[in-house]
């Protein structure tokens, strides 16, 4: 299923959307903080522009919203419904796994953001 050519691929691992040659990061481990924000502006492999116009990224906030809405759905469900954990508890919880997901939240909503506009192309991932 995560083959190079899936757009899944492109998205867990943070490489280029077009020819899922590389990583769009700098660092790809996004726990390191320092080095969160840096990204490549371009694919060395295929040349594909990742900030393809000023702010684009912006975009990805949105999806990153998404992300947090889902956490907390799925947070809520397991921790107050199955576990019958206090409201309080659930917050608590809540907000912790938010705040540990932070990076890679930030990480996968800009691999998905960038995703909806760039598609894999085989042609790019020979050169
Ligand atoms: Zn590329």
């Amino acid at each position: 299923m995560l083959k190079k050519g899936n757009k899944l691929y492109s998205i867990l691992t943070g490489n280029c959307p077009k020819c899922h040659l590389e990583s769009m990061y700098l660092e790809s481990n996004p726990y390191i903080i320092k080095k969160i924000f840096k990204m490549h502006d371009r694919c060395s492999k295929c040349n594909t522009k990742y900030k393809m116009e000023p702010s684009f990224f912006f975009g990805a906030m949105y999806v990153s919203y998404a992300i947090g809405v889902a956490i907390c759905i799925a947070i809520f469900l397991l921790v107050y419904l199955l576990l019958e954990s206090s409201l309080l508890n659930t917050l608590f919880i809540i907000c912790l796994v938010l705040f540990v997901f932070i990076p890679l939240n930030f990480r996968l909503s800009r691999n998905i953001w960038i995703n909806f506009f760039i598609n894999y192309d085989p042609q790019a991932a020979k050169n």
